[in-house]
């Protein structure tokens, strides 16, 4: 880079410059196509420019687009009984990015903590996984274990305790008469779509519920169908107090998130304790309500689950290949790429080359989540492109020794 962008440098993106995009493809600004195979990190889960979401967003941005919490507007109790309805769940608190969900739902967790468990006032215990991304806020970095994200940006705020993810009996023993929650990814996404072992999460539950503490599950990246079913705990069986749901939820139109619990939970919050100048307005409202509609359909929890096979059978088979380990849940997948071959990085501008966006992660991982409107015909061709990323890089590295000659 020359010297002189105004941007300040907290992204190192891919060198591509994007200016235009339909369902899973986009264009840059020479109209080269580019399947898009990150979705914005599954804020895009419903493709660019989804009909039935431009709908409702332009259809709203005739009429009003911001009001306030000072006022009701009519959009909002819509979203708010649709979204509790597909969660099943019966309040909805609405704010903006995700970062603002996780933000709330420790607010509340808290004050559920001393309001209605008796926890002693500022001794509230938050107990969280190792590997977490939960945002960027100065509270949230404060818990993380990654150096990138949290060096130099303390002092942080105290009352998280961390434990290895995945492992219960840990967890069991970081509980105390002070824990107030547990908050933690059903799927740990950024850290490289880290799927807990079978039954962590049904004994998370039955842990939290034993001890009275909240299992807060933060559905932000992980929810609203990239998993092959409304939430990835529809697939582990087990229902959470709280769920922090974001991303998906704006439709890739405009921020939207939300925590969604019962009321026993989020009837702690008293008018003036909480709020946001964006939160719930009409145009997230509207954007937030088409989305639900999508998804109760199932239409797309549907999509996410038969492609999701076809995704993680075509990764699998590149084990040994180039690719040391996959990971997937419905449409969904990190591959750690064999060192041999390249960086993460590497390998996905080789794939940029080729047309498909995707992103490392944590150096030697690619996600791979495409749109969950994706055609058959393009996510194959996507992974033929994978293929032949991974066999040229086979060949110009002779030492690789995982392509079996
Ligand atoms: C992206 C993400 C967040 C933060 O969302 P922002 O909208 O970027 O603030 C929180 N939790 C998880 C699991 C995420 O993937």
């Amino acid at each position: 880079m020359t010297g002189s962008s105004p941007l300040a440098r907290n992204y190192s993106p891919l060198p591509v410059t994007i200016a235009d995009g339909s369902g899973a493809w986009v264009t840059d600004g020479d109209g080269r196509r580019y399947l898009d195979f990150l979705a914005a990190y599954s804020a895009v889960n419903f493709g660019h420019g989804h009909p039935a979401l431009i709908a409702a967003a332009q259809e709203q941005l005739q009429r009003i687009t911001l009001t306030s919490r000072a006022f009701d507007n009519d959009r909002l109790l819509p979203f708010a009984e649709a979204l509790t309805s597909l969660a099943g769940k019966q309040m909805m608190l609405p704010m903006n990015t995700g970062a603002e969900a996780v933000e709330s739902g420790i607010k509340v967790a808290r004050a559920w903590g001393y309001r209605m468990k008796g926890v002693a006032p500022d001794r509230a215990e938050i107990i969280v996984a190792a590997g977490n991304f939960h945002g960027r806020t100065t509270t949230i970095v404060g818990f993380s274990d990654d150096p990138q994200a949290r060096d130099d940006f303390g002092p942080f705020a105290p009352g998280f305790r961390t434990v290895p993810y995945g492992d219960i009996d840990a967890l069991r023993s970081a509980i105390g008469e002070n824990t107030v929650a547990v908050l933690i990814e059903p799927i740990q996404g950024e850290a490289g779509v880290v799927i807990p072992p079978e039954g962590y999460l049904r004994a998370v539950r039955e842990t939290c519920t034993r001890n009275d503490v909240l299992f807060i599950a933060d559905e932000i990246q992980s929810g609203l169908g990239r998993t092959g079913a409304t939430f990835e705990c529809d697939n582990a069986g087990v229902v959470p107090d709280v769920y922090l749901l974001g991303k998906a939820l704006g439709g890739g139109i405009v921020p939207v998130s939300a925590v969604v619990a019962d009321e026993a939970v989020l009837g702690v919050l008293r008018p003036g304790e909480h709020g946001s100048t964006f939160g719930g307005n009409p145009l997230a409202a509207s954007v937030g309500l088409a989305v639900v509609r999508l998804l109760e359909t199932g239409e797309y929890q549907d999509r996410a689950r038969h492609l999701g096979e076809l995704l993680g059978d075509r990764l699998r088979s590149l084990v040994g290949r180039g690719v040391t380990a996959v990971r997937s849940r419905g449409l969904w997948a990190g591959a750690d790429i064999d060192p041999a071959l390249g960086t993460g990085r590497e390998v996905a501008e080789d794939m940029l080359a080729r047309g498909v966006l995707v992103k490392d992660t944590h150096g030697q991982t690619l996600r791979f989540a495409p749109p969950l409107v994706i055609g058959q015909d393009d996510l194959e061709w996507a992974l033929d492109r994978f293929d032949q990323v991974l066999a040229a890089r086979r060949n110009s590295v002779p030492s690789a020794s995982h392509d079996g000659r």
